[in-house]
């Protein structure tokens, strides 16, 4: 919100700033949508965000739950919003056995749509669909739902667990990349790569470069990282290399370009280049960032 204070000012960033700005948080595709939309509405729509459910539909990256959720907290639009939580809640009170994602299918999808069509308070949409996603984000959780404090008790047909989706299984992978730092100019500089606009991961992002082998000999290991993207945790090893010897140890990828630290830390940096460059002090760590760490696994 300080970077970019109103919709306009989002519209008339650069694709490349508003990534930098979002640097570290993943889900940059997210980070997209939000500068589309902003251009879209500020194209269309005179720089106003329509506010209507059907028309915030129609805006870049905007599904149904985003629709719903904005329509009815912010302008008092009287929609349901169905998430996973809600969904979890409604199959229980229904006594329906699984979620739409689990052996029920777009039928049963439908199903709790209306039934949370139904439900919805017209005067106080909102705040009753930020009611029911908050009970099952607090109460009536996928394990041990809190039913004798649940205030939906006398209406639950299952008051318990029901069968729901496994957890998906997390996936390892082993990677290793490239440190590799030299004294420029005026400043030390490091050798950043561009992540391929042809990329459906991270496209535009940059990274530290990929070494050829993900086996690195122990003295030449600067630091294991745990890094954990979606459904798979990498396992990364980085390995400090000179100058001189980047194009033997490195796979060639996207353009490559070596840039101060201080210019490193305003761009549009992948959440493990920035978390490595932390580590190895060569930036300088958000409080957030650093909170972060605590939680994370470091071997
Ligand atoms: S009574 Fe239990 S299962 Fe039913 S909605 Fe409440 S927490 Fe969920």
């Amino acid at each position: 919100m300080a970077r970019f204070p109103t919709l306009l000012a989002l519209a008339l960033a650069t694709e490349q700033d508003v990534l930098a700005a979002w640097s570290g948080l993943g889900y940059y595709r997210r980070a997209r949508m939000l500068h589309r939309t902003a251009q879209f509405v500020a194209d269309h729509y005179h720089g106003n965000l329509p506010q209507t459910a059907e028309e915030l539909r129609l805006l870049p990256g905007i599904g149904a739950y985003t629709a719903a959720a904005v329509a009815s907290i912010a302008y008092g639009e009287p929609v349901a919003v169905v998430d996973g939580n809600v969904e979890r809640v409604l199959c229980r009170m229904e006594g329906w056995k699984a979620g739409s994602r689990v052996g029920g299918g777009s039928a049963l999808r439908r199903k709790i749509e209306e039934l949370a069509a139904r439900l919805v308070d017209p005067l106080r949409p909102g705040d009753f669909n930020q009611a029911l996603m908050e009970l099952g984000a607090t109460l009536c959780v996928p394990r041990n739902p809190q039913c004798l404090v649940c205030p939906l008790a006398a209406d639950c047909k299952t008051q318990g667990e029901h069968d729901t989706a496994p957890r998906p299984r997390m996936q390892s992978r082993e990677v290793a990349h490239a440190l590799s730092v030299r004294s420029g100019l005026a400043h030390r500089e490091v050798l950043l790569e561009q992540r391929p606009a042809s990329l459906t991961v991270m496209p535009g992002l940059w990274e530290l470069p990929t070494l050829r082998e993900s086996a690195v000999p122990d003295e030449a290991l600067r630091m294991t990282v745990r890094h954990a993207i979606m459904q798979v945790n990498f396992y990364v090893r980085i390995r400090t290399v000179f100058e001189d010897d980047v194009e033997a140890l490195t796979v060639p990828g996207g353009e490559r370009r070596w840039v101060s630290l201080q210019d490193a830390d305003g761009m549009a940096l992948t959440g493990l280049a920035r978390k490595v460059l932390t580590r190895a002090h060569l930036l300088v760590a958000a409080p957030l960032d650093a909170m972060a760490k605590q939680d994370d696994e470091e071997f």
